[in-house]
């Protein structure tokens, strides 16, 4: 556990370290069979083992079930297979791996494999028509929804994420206030056919669709330098995953925390500030290296408290790997131990900085704690009134 900063270096991720890395099919075996062979060195850092209780979830289980299935040891079957899709990918293994092994991505190509096998998870069968009609239908509801605030093109642009447009409207209406209120006032929502990086194809097992995806992505932010982004997971995608696939991003891809970081002495909050905990969301902290941006931008207008757990050392709240569809109870109660620790402290304002953590701690919120992403809790720290659209849910969410 980490209370001041990262206690571990990361080894490179994806991008770093190749296109080919931790992916090619050497790397891959070499990770399988030193999972294989090791006394279980991380097995305290996986949450979705910890927060199931299942021995079969651990990081070394879940690659040594690979490994048997890549050398025909194991039948591919919806039950043996049923490891590899346990997992968010948020990395923490990773942190005390000595190898630097990375299961979360490792996972990865089973998953493709179990697909190619016809055993898809069974919660993600058809998975990319739902994936292309959920991305049809939150794509026309961004442009209705804002109407006025859109651009193909521009210095930078505003990504606010699927998951945003989906369930967290109002914190894409406070995103635009703050805009607004600073000085940036020229950044637009990106309008665009698709409203996600695609993340979600690459964990359901469909890295072909993801690279297809990619391209067309790659090609609607054109018209922008810059782009800042609302999903931690987005970012994450589009700054390893499209290089890595051979897509190659013209533009420049920052979080919305990078943005809003310096524009932040722009704002004025009362003088004695309230105190929030800050949720570090892992993909930002242990792949994309945004950890003292965000504390940066509510730094300004709240005494930020740690977690435990956080920054490089943070736990994920159960949003990652698509596990809210195939194992949506475990997904909970991840958020649920998450916010324990906040709950036994009489309670607060939990601030995170990625819509789909948003989401999933907010629904998994006890009473007692108040969940925000960062531009609604900047917006409402400020004072800077805004209103949120009204909008259908997705149902396919
Ligand atoms: S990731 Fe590293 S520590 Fe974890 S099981 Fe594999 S080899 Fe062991
Ligand atoms: S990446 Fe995260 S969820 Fe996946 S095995 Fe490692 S610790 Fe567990």
């Amino acid at each position: 556990m980490s209370s001041s900063g990262p206690t571990r270096q990361l080894p490179l991720a994806r991008s770093d370290s190749g296109p080919k890395e931790p992916f090619s099919p050497g790397s891959v075996a070499r990770q399988l069979d030193y999972c294989t062979f090791c006394p279980k060195m991380c097995r305290h850092a996986c949450p979705v083992s910890t927060a199931s209780g299942r021995e079969t979830y651990i990081p070394q289980v879940k690659m040594d079930r690979l490994n048997q299935l890549r050398l025909g040891h194991a039948k591919w079957t919806t039950e043996s297979t049923d490891p590899l899709w346990a997992c968010t990918g948020c990395r923490h293994c990773t942190m005390y791996c000595d190898h630097g092994n990375e299961p979360g991505l490792v996972l990865l190509t089973g998953r493709a494999a179990a697909v190619q096998h016809g055993v898809p998870h069974p919660a993600l069968a058809g998975y990319s028509e739902r994936f292309r009609a959920r991305e049809q239908r939150l794509s026309a509801q961004l442009v209705s929804s804002f109407p006025d605030n859109l651009a193909t093109e521009g210095d930078i642009g505003f990504w606010p994420g699927c998951d945003a447009i989906d369930k967290g409207i109002d914190d894409i209406a406070a995103t635009l206030a703050l805009f607004e209120r600073v000085g940036l006032e020229a950044v637009k929502i990106v309008q665009a056919p698709q409203a996600c990086a695609g993340y979600p194809l690459l964990a359901a097992g469909h890295g072909d669709l993801f690279r297809w995806h990619a391209g067309r992505v790659a090609s609607s932010l054109r018209g922008f330098r810059k782009i800042a982004i609302n999903c931690s997971a987005c970012l994450y995608a589009m700054r390893s995953q499209y290089p890595a696939e051979g897509v190659n991003l013209r533009t420049e891809v920052v979080s919305l925390a990078d943005l809003l970081a310096p524009a932040a002495n722009n704002l004025a909050c009362s003088l004695k500030k309230r105190s929030v905990y800050y949720h570090d969301p892992c993909y930002h902290a242990r792949y994309n290296g945004v950890v003292e941006a965000p504390r940066r931008a509510l730094g300004q207008l709240a005494e930020v408290r740690e977690f435990g757990w956080n920054k490089n050392d943070t736990e994920c709240c159960g949003g990652g790997g698509l596990l809210p569809k195939t194992m949506p109870l475990v997904a909970d109660q991840m958020s649920k131990r998450r916010l324990a620790e906040v709950q036994a402290t009489g309670g607060g304002m939990v601030v995170t900085s990625c819509a789909t953590c948003a989401f999933m701690l907010k629904r998994n919120a006890p009473p007692s704690v108040e969940v925000a992403n960062l531009a609604t809790a900047m917006a409402q720290l400020s004072e800077t009134p805004f209103t949120a659209p009204q909008t259908p849910m997705d149902e396919d969410s």
